[in-house]
Protein backbone atom coordinates (compact mmCIF):
# COMPACT_ATOMS: atom_id res chain seq x y z
CA UNK A 1 0.00 0.00 0.00
CA UNK A 2 1.66 3.30 -1.21
CA UNK A 3 0.28 6.21 0.94
CA UNK A 4 0.27 9.67 -0.77
CA UNK A 5 2.88 11.44 1.07
CA UNK A 6 0.60 13.82 3.01
CA UNK A 7 -1.52 11.05 4.17
CA UNK A 8 1.51 9.14 5.59
CA UNK A 9 3.12 12.39 7.06
CA UNK A 10 0.29 12.76 8.86
CA UNK A 11 -0.34 9.20 10.19
CA UNK A 12 3.48 9.98 11.78
CA UNK A 13 2.56 13.34 13.41
CA UNK A 14 -0.44 11.66 14.63
CA UNK A 15 1.76 8.50 16.66
CA UNK A 16 4.50 11.36 17.51
CA UNK A 17 1.61 13.30 19.32
CA UNK A 18 -0.13 10.38 20.87
CA UNK A 19 1.93 6.90 20.79
CA UNK A 20 4.23 5.91 23.61
CA UNK A 21 6.04 3.36 21.68
CA UNK A 22 7.94 0.46 23.75
CA UNK A 23 12.22 0.41 23.88
CA UNK A 24 12.12 3.56 21.97
CA UNK A 25 14.21 6.82 22.10
CA UNK A 26 11.04 9.40 21.58
CA UNK A 27 13.58 12.62 20.55
CA UNK A 28 15.28 10.11 18.22
CA UNK A 29 12.13 9.10 16.62
CA UNK A 30 10.98 13.04 16.40
CA UNK A 31 14.01 14.33 14.75
CA UNK A 32 13.56 10.97 12.12
CA UNK A 33 10.35 12.60 11.43
CA UNK A 34 8.09 9.79 12.80
CA UNK A 35 8.23 6.15 12.37
CA UNK A 36 7.95 3.52 9.79
CA UNK A 37 4.41 2.55 9.62
CA UNK A 38 4.15 -0.96 8.17
CA UNK A 39 0.83 -1.92 6.28
CA UNK A 40 1.37 -5.67 5.97
CA UNK A 41 3.09 -8.94 5.17
CA UNK A 42 3.64 -11.49 3.26
CA UNK A 43 6.34 -14.69 3.60
CA UNK A 44 9.37 -13.17 5.45
CA UNK A 45 8.32 -10.12 3.31
CA UNK A 46 7.07 -6.68 4.96
CA UNK A 47 5.87 -3.30 2.95
CA UNK A 48 5.17 -0.36 4.33
CA UNK A 49 2.66 3.23 3.86
CA UNK A 50 5.60 4.30 0.83
CA UNK A 51 5.36 1.25 -0.83
CA UNK A 52 9.46 -0.13 0.54
CA UNK A 53 9.44 -3.79 0.92
CA UNK A 54 11.22 -5.33 3.97
CA UNK A 55 12.84 -8.66 4.08
CA UNK A 56 12.08 -9.62 8.10
CA UNK A 57 15.03 -10.79 9.02
CA UNK A 58 13.89 -10.55 12.57
CA UNK A 59 10.24 -12.47 12.32
CA UNK A 60 8.62 -9.35 14.11
CA UNK A 61 9.87 -9.72 17.33
CA UNK A 62 11.53 -13.39 17.14
CA UNK A 63 7.98 -14.14 16.57
CA UNK A 64 6.30 -15.14 13.32
CA UNK A 65 7.49 -18.22 12.59
CA UNK A 66 5.30 -19.74 10.45
CA UNK A 67 5.51 -16.46 8.41
CA UNK A 68 2.97 -13.48 7.55
CA UNK A 69 -0.01 -13.98 5.96
CA UNK A 70 -1.65 -17.32 6.79
CA UNK A 71 -5.48 -17.35 5.98
CA UNK A 72 -6.02 -20.57 7.78
CA UNK A 73 -5.42 -18.62 11.73
CA UNK A 74 -7.46 -15.47 10.69
CA UNK A 75 -9.96 -18.18 9.48
CA UNK A 76 -9.34 -19.87 12.37
CA UNK A 77 -9.77 -17.07 15.00
CA UNK A 78 -12.82 -15.53 13.35
CA UNK A 79 -14.26 -18.59 13.41
CA UNK A 80 -13.43 -18.80 17.35
CA UNK A 81 -14.85 -15.23 17.86
CA UNK A 82 -17.99 -15.70 16.14
CA UNK A 83 -18.37 -19.05 18.40
CA UNK A 84 -17.15 -17.84 21.99
CA UNK A 85 -14.95 -14.91 21.87
CA UNK A 86 -14.11 -15.07 25.64
CA UNK A 87 -14.55 -17.10 28.78
CA UNK A 88 -12.43 -17.22 31.76
CA UNK A 89 -10.64 -20.19 32.73
CA UNK A 90 -11.08 -19.98 36.45
CA UNK A 91 -13.64 -21.14 39.19
CA UNK A 92 -14.47 -24.46 37.65
CA UNK A 93 -14.73 -23.73 33.99
CA UNK A 94 -12.71 -24.74 30.63
CA UNK A 95 -13.27 -24.31 26.97
CA UNK A 96 -12.18 -26.85 23.37
CA UNK A 97 -9.61 -24.16 22.47
CA UNK A 98 -7.34 -24.25 25.61
CA UNK A 99 -7.67 -28.30 26.23
CA UNK A 100 -6.96 -29.13 23.15
CA UNK A 101 -4.22 -26.81 22.75
CA UNK A 102 -2.93 -27.93 26.34
CA UNK A 103 -3.41 -31.46 25.27
CA UNK A 104 -1.26 -30.92 22.13
CA UNK A 105 0.96 -29.12 23.68
CA UNK A 106 1.67 -31.43 26.47
CA UNK A 107 2.68 -34.17 23.42
CA UNK A 108 5.24 -31.88 21.68
CA UNK A 109 7.03 -30.64 24.57
CA UNK A 110 10.01 -32.71 25.96
CA UNK A 111 8.99 -36.16 28.32
CA UNK A 112 7.28 -34.89 31.82
CA UNK A 113 6.26 -31.45 31.32
CA UNK A 114 2.68 -32.21 31.15
CA UNK A 115 0.96 -29.41 32.81
CA UNK A 116 0.21 -26.00 31.22
CA UNK A 117 -0.59 -22.83 32.68
CA UNK A 118 -1.32 -20.08 30.27
CA UNK A 119 -1.03 -15.66 29.95
CA UNK A 120 -0.26 -13.57 27.29
CA UNK A 121 3.40 -12.50 27.30
CA UNK A 122 6.61 -13.93 28.13
CA UNK A 123 6.82 -11.45 30.93
CA UNK A 124 3.55 -12.84 32.33
CA UNK A 125 5.02 -16.58 31.55
CA UNK A 126 8.35 -15.64 33.90
CA UNK A 127 6.68 -13.92 36.78
CA UNK A 128 4.18 -16.71 36.86
CA UNK A 129 7.33 -18.96 36.44
CA UNK A 130 8.46 -17.35 39.76
CA UNK A 131 5.16 -17.47 42.01
CA UNK A 132 4.82 -20.94 41.26
CA UNK A 133 8.60 -21.67 42.23
CA UNK A 134 7.88 -19.95 45.60
CA UNK A 135 4.51 -21.43 45.80
CA UNK A 136 6.13 -24.70 45.05
CA UNK A 137 8.88 -24.70 47.72
CA UNK A 138 6.14 -22.81 50.01
CA UNK A 139 4.19 -26.30 49.83
CA UNK A 140 6.96 -28.59 50.27
CA UNK A 141 8.01 -26.75 53.80
CA UNK A 142 11.21 -24.79 52.59
CA UNK A 143 9.52 -20.97 51.82
CA UNK A 144 12.92 -19.57 52.56
CA UNK A 145 13.68 -20.99 49.20
CA UNK A 146 13.07 -18.01 47.47
CA UNK A 147 16.30 -16.75 45.47
CA UNK A 148 16.08 -17.03 41.53
CA UNK A 149 19.33 -16.99 40.04
CA UNK A 150 19.12 -15.18 36.60
CA UNK A 151 22.36 -13.94 34.23
CA UNK A 152 24.14 -11.41 33.03
CA UNK A 153 22.58 -10.62 29.55
CA UNK A 154 19.19 -12.35 29.98
CA UNK A 155 16.07 -11.06 28.89
CA UNK A 156 13.00 -12.18 30.57
CA UNK A 157 10.75 -9.46 29.75
CA UNK A 158 9.90 -6.13 30.54
CA UNK A 159 7.63 -6.15 33.90
CA UNK A 160 8.83 -5.45 37.24
CA UNK A 161 10.04 -9.07 37.84
CA UNK A 162 10.56 -10.37 34.34
CA UNK A 163 13.15 -6.80 34.16
CA UNK A 164 14.70 -8.02 37.50
CA UNK A 165 15.29 -11.54 36.29
CA UNK A 166 16.65 -9.97 33.04
CA UNK A 167 20.33 -9.01 32.96
CA UNK A 168 20.44 -5.98 31.11
CA UNK A 169 21.58 -2.68 33.49
CA UNK A 170 19.47 -0.14 31.21
CA UNK A 171 16.02 -2.39 32.53
CA UNK A 172 17.70 -2.20 35.83
CA UNK A 173 18.16 1.82 36.03
CA UNK A 174 14.93 2.83 37.95
CA UNK A 175 14.63 2.20 41.67
CA UNK A 176 13.14 -1.45 42.55
CA UNK A 177 14.99 -3.06 40.24
CA UNK A 178 15.40 -5.90 40.31
CA UNK A 179 13.23 -7.26 43.01
CA UNK A 180 14.45 -8.58 46.05
CA UNK A 181 15.81 -12.36 45.66
CA UNK A 182 16.74 -12.19 42.60
CA UNK A 183 20.51 -12.65 42.02
CA UNK A 184 22.87 -12.76 38.30
CA UNK A 185 25.66 -14.82 37.27
CA UNK A 186 27.86 -13.82 34.46
CA UNK A 187 26.72 -15.09 31.17
CA UNK A 188 28.30 -18.08 29.01
CA UNK A 189 29.36 -15.12 26.28
CA UNK A 190 32.66 -16.02 24.70
CA UNK A 191 32.98 -13.00 22.95
CA UNK A 192 32.95 -10.75 26.08
CA UNK A 193 34.60 -13.05 28.58
CA UNK A 194 36.32 -15.88 27.28
CA UNK A 195 38.28 -14.58 23.64
CA UNK A 196 41.38 -16.97 23.51
CA UNK A 197 39.75 -20.13 25.55
CA UNK A 198 39.81 -23.21 25.04
CA UNK A 199 35.52 -24.01 24.90
CA UNK A 200 35.74 -26.82 27.83
CA UNK A 201 37.48 -24.59 29.67
CA UNK A 202 35.06 -21.34 28.91
CA UNK A 203 31.78 -23.50 29.69
CA UNK A 204 33.89 -24.97 33.33
CA UNK A 205 33.99 -20.88 33.90
CA UNK A 206 30.58 -19.70 32.60
CA UNK A 207 29.01 -22.30 34.79
CA UNK A 208 31.03 -22.13 38.13
CA UNK A 209 30.17 -18.50 38.02
CA UNK A 210 26.24 -20.03 38.47
CA UNK A 211 27.35 -21.95 41.34
CA UNK A 212 29.14 -18.86 42.75
CA UNK A 213 26.14 -17.14 42.60
CA UNK A 214 24.23 -19.77 44.28
CA UNK A 215 26.89 -20.27 47.14
CA UNK A 216 26.77 -16.46 47.84
CA UNK A 217 22.81 -16.28 48.37
CA UNK A 218 23.15 -19.40 50.01
CA UNK A 219 21.85 -22.58 48.32
CA UNK A 220 19.41 -23.54 51.11
CA UNK A 221 17.62 -19.94 50.00
CA UNK A 222 18.31 -20.89 46.26
CA UNK A 223 14.65 -22.21 44.57
CA UNK A 224 15.52 -22.18 41.02
CA UNK A 225 17.68 -20.65 38.04
CA UNK A 226 16.34 -19.22 35.36
CA UNK A 227 17.90 -19.26 31.45
CA UNK A 228 16.99 -18.96 27.95
CA UNK A 229 18.67 -22.27 26.28
CA UNK A 230 20.54 -19.28 23.54
CA UNK A 231 19.87 -16.04 25.21
CA UNK A 232 18.35 -13.92 22.45
CA UNK A 233 17.36 -10.16 22.99
CA UNK A 234 21.38 -10.31 24.64
CA UNK A 235 22.40 -10.72 21.51
CA UNK A 236 22.23 -14.82 20.70
CA UNK A 237 24.68 -15.95 23.06
CA UNK A 238 24.97 -19.44 22.04
CA UNK A 239 26.43 -21.11 25.03
CA UNK A 240 29.87 -23.28 24.71
CA UNK A 241 29.29 -26.88 24.62
CA UNK A 242 28.95 -28.82 28.02
CA UNK A 243 27.77 -25.63 29.47
CA UNK A 244 23.92 -26.84 30.29
CA UNK A 245 25.09 -30.09 31.57
CA UNK A 246 26.87 -28.56 33.84
CA UNK A 247 24.30 -25.91 35.12
CA UNK A 248 21.89 -29.06 35.21
CA UNK A 249 24.85 -30.77 37.71
CA UNK A 250 25.11 -27.93 39.69
CA UNK A 251 21.42 -27.19 40.25
CA UNK A 252 21.03 -31.13 41.17
CA UNK A 253 23.78 -30.72 43.36
CA UNK A 254 21.96 -28.01 45.34
CA UNK A 255 18.09 -29.13 44.80
CA UNK A 256 17.94 -26.60 42.62
CA UNK A 257 14.48 -26.10 39.92
CA UNK A 258 15.36 -25.25 36.93
CA UNK A 259 13.33 -23.24 34.68
CA UNK A 260 13.77 -22.71 30.99
CA UNK A 261 12.76 -19.50 29.22
CA UNK A 262 12.20 -20.47 25.45
CA UNK A 263 10.48 -17.76 24.75
CA UNK A 264 12.57 -17.08 22.29
CA UNK A 265 14.04 -20.54 21.39
CA UNK A 266 10.68 -22.36 21.39
CA UNK A 267 8.92 -23.53 18.45
CA UNK A 268 11.78 -24.75 15.67
CA UNK A 269 14.09 -21.49 15.94
CA UNK A 270 16.83 -23.96 17.04
CA UNK A 271 15.83 -26.92 14.51
CA UNK A 272 14.08 -28.89 17.05
CA UNK A 273 10.59 -28.07 19.05
CA UNK A 274 12.46 -27.10 21.69
CA UNK A 275 15.94 -25.55 22.79
CA UNK A 276 15.89 -27.66 26.00
CA UNK A 277 15.77 -30.45 23.51
CA UNK A 278 18.79 -29.05 21.18
CA UNK A 279 21.17 -28.83 24.36
CA UNK A 280 19.51 -31.67 26.08
CA UNK A 281 18.25 -29.90 29.34
CA UNK A 282 15.44 -31.45 31.09
CA UNK A 283 13.54 -27.96 32.96
CA UNK A 284 11.36 -28.75 35.90
CA UNK A 285 9.54 -25.48 34.52
CA UNK A 286 9.32 -24.32 30.83
CA UNK A 287 8.36 -20.83 29.71
CA UNK A 288 6.64 -20.22 26.20
CA UNK A 289 5.14 -17.26 24.09
CA UNK A 290 6.01 -15.60 21.12
CA UNK A 291 6.18 -18.54 18.32
CA UNK A 292 3.63 -20.38 20.53
CA UNK A 293 1.30 -18.22 18.15
CA UNK A 294 3.69 -16.78 15.68
CA UNK A 295 2.61 -13.65 17.20
CA UNK A 296 -0.89 -13.90 15.65
CA UNK A 297 -2.31 -13.61 19.03
CA UNK A 298 -1.08 -12.56 22.25
CA UNK A 299 -1.00 -15.54 24.75
CA UNK A 300 2.20 -17.38 26.65
CA UNK A 301 2.41 -21.13 28.74
CA UNK A 302 4.34 -22.20 31.61
CA UNK A 303 4.74 -25.81 31.28
CA UNK A 304 5.31 -27.94 34.68
CA UNK A 305 6.68 -30.92 35.27
CA UNK A 306 5.33 -33.60 37.50
CA UNK A 307 8.23 -32.39 41.17
CA UNK A 308 6.53 -28.76 41.08
CA UNK A 309 2.97 -29.75 39.81
CA UNK A 310 2.00 -32.51 42.32
CA UNK A 311 2.61 -30.62 45.45
CA UNK A 312 0.18 -27.88 43.83
CA UNK A 313 -2.26 -29.94 43.01
CA UNK A 314 -2.66 -31.76 46.16
CA UNK A 315 -2.17 -28.90 48.71
CA UNK A 316 -5.86 -27.62 49.68
CA UNK A 317 -7.18 -24.52 48.83
CA UNK A 318 -6.85 -22.68 44.89
CA UNK A 319 -3.89 -21.30 43.40
CA UNK A 320 -4.26 -17.89 43.65
CA UNK A 321 -2.76 -16.75 41.07
CA UNK A 322 -4.11 -15.99 36.96
CA UNK A 323 -4.99 -13.40 34.37
CA UNK A 324 -8.29 -12.74 32.98
CA UNK A 325 -7.27 -13.86 29.20
CA UNK A 326 -5.24 -16.87 30.92
CA UNK A 327 -6.12 -19.25 28.05
CA UNK A 328 -8.01 -16.86 25.95
CA UNK A 329 -10.39 -19.36 23.84
CA UNK A 330 -9.31 -17.34 20.05
CA UNK A 331 -5.56 -16.67 21.25
CA UNK A 332 -5.85 -20.67 22.57
CA UNK A 333 -7.54 -21.87 18.86
CA UNK A 334 -4.70 -19.81 17.35
CA UNK A 335 -1.91 -20.97 18.81
CA UNK A 336 -3.38 -24.57 18.38
CA UNK A 337 -3.41 -23.84 14.13
CA UNK A 338 0.01 -22.71 14.36
CA UNK A 339 1.46 -25.84 16.00
CA UNK A 340 -0.44 -27.67 13.03
CA UNK A 341 1.27 -25.60 10.81
CA UNK A 342 4.46 -25.92 12.10
CA UNK A 343 4.34 -29.82 12.08
CA UNK A 344 1.85 -30.26 8.54
CA UNK A 345 4.75 -28.14 6.96
CA UNK A 346 7.69 -29.74 8.77
CA UNK A 347 9.15 -26.28 9.56
CA UNK A 348 11.27 -27.84 12.40
CA UNK A 349 13.07 -30.24 9.97
CA UNK A 350 13.15 -27.08 7.32
CA UNK A 351 15.21 -24.89 10.21
CA UNK A 352 17.16 -28.15 10.78
CA UNK A 353 17.46 -29.21 6.93
CA UNK A 354 18.15 -25.89 5.24
CA UNK A 355 17.68 -23.23 7.16
CA UNK A 356 20.42 -23.47 9.63
CA UNK A 357 23.25 -24.82 7.22
CA UNK A 358 22.36 -22.21 4.15
CA UNK A 359 22.47 -19.29 7.18
CA UNK A 360 25.88 -20.65 8.73
CA UNK A 361 27.14 -20.63 4.92
CA UNK A 362 25.82 -17.41 3.79
CA UNK A 363 26.25 -15.51 7.44
CA UNK A 364 29.45 -17.77 8.03
CA UNK A 365 31.18 -16.22 5.19
CA UNK A 366 31.22 -13.13 6.82
CA UNK A 367 33.30 -13.80 9.31
CA UNK A 368 36.01 -12.91 6.92
CA UNK A 369 34.81 -9.34 6.65
CA UNK A 370 36.63 -6.73 7.98
CA UNK A 371 34.33 -4.90 9.99
CA UNK A 372 32.76 -8.73 11.23
CA UNK A 373 34.83 -10.09 14.47
CA UNK A 374 32.83 -13.24 15.12
CA UNK A 375 29.67 -15.00 13.70
CA UNK A 376 27.45 -17.23 15.39
CA UNK A 377 24.62 -19.34 14.00
CA UNK A 378 22.65 -22.20 16.16
CA UNK A 379 18.89 -23.08 14.31
CA UNK A 380 17.32 -20.04 12.60
CA UNK A 381 18.79 -17.91 14.91
CA UNK A 382 22.68 -15.97 14.44
CA UNK A 383 24.68 -13.10 15.35
CA UNK A 384 27.61 -10.94 14.03
CA UNK A 385 29.69 -9.08 16.42
CA UNK A 386 31.53 -6.32 14.69
CA UNK A 387 35.05 -4.97 15.08
CA UNK A 388 35.43 -1.15 13.90
CA UNK A 389 38.42 -1.31 16.03
CA UNK A 390 39.69 -3.87 13.44
CA UNK A 391 39.45 -0.74 10.93
CA UNK A 392 39.64 2.55 12.85
CA UNK A 393 42.34 1.53 15.80
CA UNK A 394 41.81 3.11 18.82
CA UNK A 395 38.94 5.33 16.83
CA UNK A 396 36.89 4.67 20.31
CA UNK A 397 33.75 5.32 18.93
CA UNK A 398 30.89 4.99 21.57
CA UNK A 399 29.71 1.09 21.85
CA UNK A 400 27.30 0.11 19.14
CA UNK A 401 27.97 3.47 17.29
CA UNK A 402 28.45 1.34 14.01
CA UNK A 403 25.79 -1.80 14.56
CA UNK A 404 23.46 0.80 14.34
CA UNK A 405 24.78 2.63 11.45
CA UNK A 406 24.70 -0.83 9.63
CA UNK A 407 21.68 -2.09 11.05
CA UNK A 408 19.87 1.81 9.93
CA UNK A 409 21.03 1.09 6.12
CA UNK A 410 19.99 -2.26 6.19
CA UNK A 411 16.68 -1.54 6.96
CA UNK A 412 16.84 1.74 3.91
CA UNK A 413 17.91 -0.90 1.80
CA UNK A 414 15.43 -3.50 2.52
CA UNK A 415 16.38 -5.64 5.26
CA UNK A 416 14.80 -6.24 8.90
CA UNK A 417 17.24 -6.93 11.84
CA UNK A 418 18.62 -5.51 15.21
CA UNK A 419 21.58 -4.44 16.64
CA UNK A 420 22.79 -5.29 20.25
CA UNK A 421 25.79 -3.76 21.45
CA UNK A 422 28.32 -3.66 18.92
CA UNK A 423 26.80 -6.62 16.89
CA UNK A 424 23.45 -7.73 14.71
CA UNK A 425 21.28 -10.24 15.26
CA UNK A 426 19.22 -12.20 12.99
CA UNK A 427 15.82 -14.37 13.83
CA UNK A 428 13.83 -14.71 10.65
CA UNK A 429 10.90 -16.50 10.10
CA UNK A 430 11.28 -20.13 9.91
CA UNK A 431 9.74 -20.89 6.61
CA UNK A 432 12.48 -18.74 4.57
CA UNK A 433 13.92 -20.04 1.78
CA UNK A 434 17.43 -20.36 0.55
CA UNK A 435 17.07 -17.83 -2.36
CA UNK A 436 15.45 -15.65 0.41
CA UNK A 437 18.71 -16.10 2.97
CA UNK A 438 21.12 -15.39 -0.04
CA UNK A 439 18.93 -12.03 -0.23
CA UNK A 440 19.61 -11.45 3.38
CA UNK A 441 22.84 -12.43 3.22
CA UNK A 442 23.38 -9.89 -0.26
CA UNK A 443 21.64 -6.69 1.58
CA UNK A 444 24.16 -7.48 4.99
CA UNK A 445 27.13 -7.92 2.96
CA UNK A 446 26.80 -4.38 0.52
CA UNK A 447 25.77 -2.26 4.36
CA UNK A 448 28.69 -3.86 6.25
CA UNK A 449 30.64 -2.91 2.87
CA UNK A 450 29.56 0.48 2.83
CA UNK A 451 29.79 1.42 6.97
CA UNK A 452 33.66 -0.21 6.71
CA UNK A 453 34.28 2.30 3.44
CA UNK A 454 32.93 5.16 5.61
CA UNK A 455 34.98 4.38 8.47
CA UNK A 456 37.89 4.17 6.54
N1 LIG B 1 11.74 -14.11 27.50
C1 LIG B 1 12.50 -13.97 26.41
C2 LIG B 1 13.61 -14.94 26.18
C3 LIG B 1 12.25 -12.94 25.51
O1 LIG B 1 13.04 -12.77 24.43
C4 LIG B 1 11.17 -12.07 25.76
C5 LIG B 1 10.85 -10.99 24.81
O2 LIG B 1 11.57 -10.70 23.89
C6 LIG B 1 10.41 -12.26 26.92
C7 LIG B 1 10.72 -13.29 27.76
C8 LIG B 1 9.30 -11.32 27.24
O3 LIG B 1 8.23 -11.55 26.39
P1 LIG B 1 7.11 -10.42 26.21
O4 LIG B 1 7.73 -9.28 25.49
O5 LIG B 1 6.05 -11.14 25.45
O6 LIG B 1 6.65 -10.06 27.58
Amino acid sequence: MNLPFEADHALQQDDLAHHLHPFTDHRQLAADGGPRIITHGQGVWLWDTQGRRLLDGMAGLWCVNVGYGRPELSEVARRQMDRLPFYNTFFQTSHEPVIELSKKLAGLLPEGLEHIFYANSGSEANDTAIRLVRHYWQAVGQPQRSVIVSRKHAYHGSTIAGASLGGMSSMHDIPGIPIPDVVHAEAPYAWESGKGMEEERFADAAARSVEEAILAAGPERVGAFIGEPIMGAGGVIVPPAGYWQRVQAICRRYDILLICDEVVCGFGRTGNWFGAQTFDIRPDIMTMAKGLSSGYQPISAVAVGERVVAPLLERPGRLPHGFTYSGHPVAAAVALENLNIIEREGLVEHVRETVAPALAGGLGALADHPLVGEVRTLGAMAALELSPESIQPGGNLPLGTVATRVRNLCFERGLATRAVREGLVFAPPLVITTDEIDTLVDILTGCLDAVAAQLR
